[in-house]
């Protein structure tokens, strides 16, 4: 459970010093649960400075961390059917040498992956500022 925005940051900051090159974390939940704050949680950990924001329209984008090269996904506009081109940057995108975050995975329909998940992290609203973060290894 987290008590506002910077303590889901901090959530993100910790799974982040668990990661390595190739690892791809999965991150659900509704809109406003807090997805993309996580994740700006980790790419800070992970040495990122610049703003960190969904990738909603254009898919996947991607961030220099220190010594380490991260993808950050959102599938959200791909409501569960992904076409050829959409299938395309998936297959591409989490490559071993890159740390990927999948916001929204359950739209990516089969969800093309090179990669099996290292770990799925589920957010929801719990009243007000509070966030129940469950993490799956
Ligand atoms: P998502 O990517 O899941 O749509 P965002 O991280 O973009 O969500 O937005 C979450 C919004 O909720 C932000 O405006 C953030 O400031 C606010 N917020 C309030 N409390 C929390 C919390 N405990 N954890 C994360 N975000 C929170
Ligand atoms: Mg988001």
């Amino acid at each position: 459970m987290t008590e506002g925005p910077d303590a889901t940051e901090r959530a993100g900051s910790d799974i982040a010093a668990t990661l390595r090159p190739g690892d791809v974390v999965l991150v659900s939940g509704e809109l406003g649960a807090g997805k993309t704050t996580f994740v700006r949680g980790a790419l800070r950990a992970l040495g990122v400075t610049g703003p960190v924001t969904s990738p909603t329209f254009t898919l996947a984008r991607r961030y220099d961390g220190d010594g380490v090269e991260i993808s950050h996904l959102d599938l959200h506009r791909l409501a569960g059917a992904p076409d050829e081109e959409d299938e395309a940057i998936l297959a591409d995108e989490a490559t071993a040498a890159r740390i990927t975050f999948v916001e929204w995975p359950e739209m990516g329909g089969e969800l093309h992956l090179t990669r099996a998940p290292r770990a799925h992290v589920r957010l929801a609203h719990a009243g007000g500022d509070r966030r129940a973060i469950a993490v799956t290894r």
